[in-house]
């Protein structure tokens, strides 16, 4: 079955070239002119993927992105900035974006980015089979089966790539990943990609499972190498 992707983008320039270049390539697509139109068919019509815009009439994409995660939603999202600005990109990704393309934009390299979060996204669906078992690091608690994450019992809010994170960690407790192997297992990112969004998906996480995100005791930083978590 073919894949929907819905784009919410206020210039209808911008719209025209990537739905044609989606359906070329044999994805269906919603479109949205504006942010509550772009929510609203988010919601009604549970897309595979989600492009959005950042600066739009009456909801701005950050906030589209916020209001998606607060309500549970986990479908991959790419924002879509339209400057170069680090604080753009990072604050996309705090807000719950998948991941972030500035515009301009090569089509190539989007397409590229569309198909690994769509991939990522339904062999984690897959892989949610059975006798999988639960994870833990100190007080945190992963349970593959359900993707749910817990501190102390209680279940913590984590977006997808940041329980993806989590299990690559915890399943390896004691072993150094490199940000770039992060990149690629997590994001699916052979060739495209900047490894902050790794150390920003490592300080959001924090902020959700440590006592204290400054003097981290679950996730651990090697400096000049890379992530591990503790032995438990
Ligand atoms: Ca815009």
């Amino acid at each position: 079955m073919g894949k929907t992707v819905l784009i919410v983008e206020d210039e209808k320039a911008i719209v025209e070239i990537l739905k044609f270049n989606l359906q070329r390539e044999g994805y269906s697509v919603l479109e949205a002119m504006d942010g509550e139109d772009g929510l609203a068919l988010a919601r009604a019509e549970d897309p595979d993927l989600i492009l959005l815009d950042v600066m739009l009439p009456r909801m701005n994409g950050f906030d589209i992105c916020q209001t998606l995660r607060s309500s549970g939603c986990a479908t991959p999202i790419i924002m879509l900035t339209a400057r170069e600005e680090e604080s753009d990109k990072v604050f996309g990704l705090e807000s719950g974006a998948d991941d972030y393309i500035t515009k301009p934009f090569s089509m190539r390299e989007l397409l590229a980015r569309v198909k690994a979060n769509i991939r990522r996204r339904s062999l984690d669906s897959a892989q949610s089979a059975p006798e999988s078992q639960l994870l833990k690091v100190g007080d945190v608690t992963l349970d593959p089966t359900a993707m749910a994450v817990y501190k102390r019992g209680r279940s913590i809010d984590v977006t997808q790539k940041e329980f993806d994170l989590l299990a690559r960690l915890f399943s390896a407790p004691g072993k150094v990943c490199t940000r770039e192997e992060l990149l690629e297992k997590v994001w699916n990112y052979a060739y495209f990609g900047d490894t902050r969004t790794v150390d920003v998906a490592v300080r959001r996480l924090r902020e959700k499972i440590e006592d204290d995100p400054g003097n981290p005791k679950i996730i651990l930083t090697r400096r000049g190498a890379g992530y591990y978590c503790g032995e438990g």
